[in-house]
């Protein structure tokens, strides 16, 4: 039987579009095409590897969804790229030295009716410095912060690089500074976004072969604050990118801020010349907290909440989560639901509960990061790093590097671009393919489940040795 591929995807796509955001709809539905749909197969065609990467990664569940909604079949899905698309070119316009006043304000989203604030990520109103429990561990980054949101592009803050472990309030800290200088009305433009998304906006705008609106919103910035340096896709076109933005900025006085979980010195796969502009400002880091400031920041959110705390539960519980603060947070959301759910007192033994129900019992908990998965899988498997990371094909060898690769995105749940780079600069569609393997692996070897399981819960409650 002979199935017309073309409007069997409109039909999926008009179901799509009913279910995600017109903006998400648009940029990465808008230029797909099915070259086949059939029961065994759907294959959509995409302009770059790249939206192939981001629809797999994001939007595959809810193509197999729709399809199998729309016919009834579950195809393998497979995305590919289309023939005449050219690879990324580089960008050559020149910026205008005055930017044009503009107010981009950190809550807008909606793509097509204003786009000159389309790139923004909104803010979360919770992130604010009067939200920020200051202790010895972040007092430094807090007052940098807190200077610099009081004077964008005057201070000699510029860059200002606050750096740090997972959860310990990197984000908190760049998003307050938004907020403070968005309601003191100190900058015109302000502009949040992840590196991932600054990087996708960046190679959209090449796909488009339209970067006017990507340069007006990033290079026309008065502040400028980008999370998670460490997952800015490394390729030569965006690091140039980087530093003509970088430059711009810096030569017009405008703020710049940025998180990264590792000092800028120790950033992998970065030019020399974008790691020293990382430190021609200042640099400073976030600790994890201590003990009393774990117990005001419990005291804090529990407060946020509507809830007082018995001294003795944020006590025990502030012993008990001792590395993250988002841990922390979560500890106490389960413990306000357990007493809900249980109509029971909040006590030490409903903490207790709460703490056991996770997993979470341990001490001197080490930061998770691709290089703390990749070493523990290495002790796990006895199988040193170099040959974990290299390209070896030794079965045993493989089938270890497939699992830490899954674990880095199950865990950490890093890009797959970076995950790959700290794989021996592999591509990404080696990690989609580990995680499949793993993923296939699991649902059909319960013995393979429950070492993948010993591996994961050894990283979540890695001590220090
Ligand atoms: P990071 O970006 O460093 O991974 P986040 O900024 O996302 O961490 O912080 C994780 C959670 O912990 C957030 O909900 C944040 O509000 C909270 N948090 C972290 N540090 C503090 C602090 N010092 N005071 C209050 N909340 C904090
Ligand atoms: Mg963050």
């Amino acid at each position: 039987m002979l199935y017309d591929p073309t409007s069997l995807w409109a039909r999926c796509l008009h179901s799509i579009q009913q279910k995600i955001q017109p903006q998400s709809f648009q940029t990465w539905f808008g230029p797909t095409n099915s070259l086949e749909l059939c029961p065994e197969k759907a294959v959509i065609e995409v302009p770059t590897s790249f939206f192939a990467d981001w629809l797999e990664e994001h939007y595959s569940w809810l193509i197999r969804a729709t399809v199998e909604e729309e016919t009834s079949w579950k195809p393998e899905l497979e995305f590919v790229v289309q023939k005449e698309a050219d690879g990324p070119s580089e960008f050559t316009q020149t910026v205008e030295p005055s930017p044009p006043p503009m107010l981009v304000t950190p809550t807008v989203t909606n793509i097509s009716s204003t786009p000159s604030s389309s790139l923004v990520f909104p803010l979360n109103p919770k992130y604010r410095f009067e939200q920020f429990v200051v202790g010895d561990s972040n007092e430094f980054s807090f007052t940098a912060a807190k200077a610099v949101a009081d004077s964008p592009g005057e201070t000699a803050f510029n860059p200002l690089v606050i750096y740090g472990g997972v959860g310990l309030g990197k984000t908190h800290l760049l998003q307050a500074i938004g907020d403070r200088c968005f309601r003191n009305g100190s900058g015109k433009s302000i502009v949040y976004v992840t590196a991932e998304k600054f990087f996708s906006d960046y190679l959209q705008a090449i796909q488009k072969q339209d970067t006017a609106e990507y340069i007006k919103i990033y290079r026309n910035a008065d502040l400028l604050l980008i999370d998670d340096i460490q997952f800015y896709v490394k390729t030569e076109g965006c690091q140039r990118e980087l530093i003509h933005t970088f430059n711009t900025l810096y030569q017009n006085q405008k703020q710049i801020v940025l998180s990264s979980d590792r000092p800028p010195s120790t950033l992998k796969g970065f030019e020399d010349r974008l790691i020293s502009r990382f430190q021609w400002g200042l640099v400073t880091d976030i600790e994890a907290p201590n003990l009393e400031t774990r117990i005001a920041i419990l005291n804090c959110k529990a407060e946020e909440k509507g809830i007082g705390l018995p001294p003795e539960v944020s006590r025990f519980l502030a012993e008990q989560v001792v590395s993250n603060v988002r841990e922390l947070e979560g500890v106490l959301i389960r413990l306000l639901t357990m007493k809900s759910h249980l109509s029971m007192e909040i006590n030490i033994d409903l903490a207790r509960r709460a703490l056991a129900g996770i997993g979470r019992l341990s001490n001197n908990r080490l930061p998770v990061n691709i290089e703390t998965v990749q070493k523990a899988t290495s002790d796990f498997f006895n199988i040193p790093i170099p040959l974990l990371t290299g390209s070896t094909r030794k079965q045993d060898i493989t089938s270890a590097r497939h699992v830490c690769m899954y674990l880095c995105k199950s865990i950490i749940g890093a890009p797959l671009k970076a995950i790959g780079c700290e794989f021996g600069n592999r591509d990404h569609t080696t990690v989609i393919h580990a995680c499949k393997t793993v993923e296939k692996k699991l649902s059909v070897d319960p013995a393979f489940g429950t070492l993948v399981t010993e591996l994961e819960n050894k990283i979540q409650s890695s001590v220090p040795s």
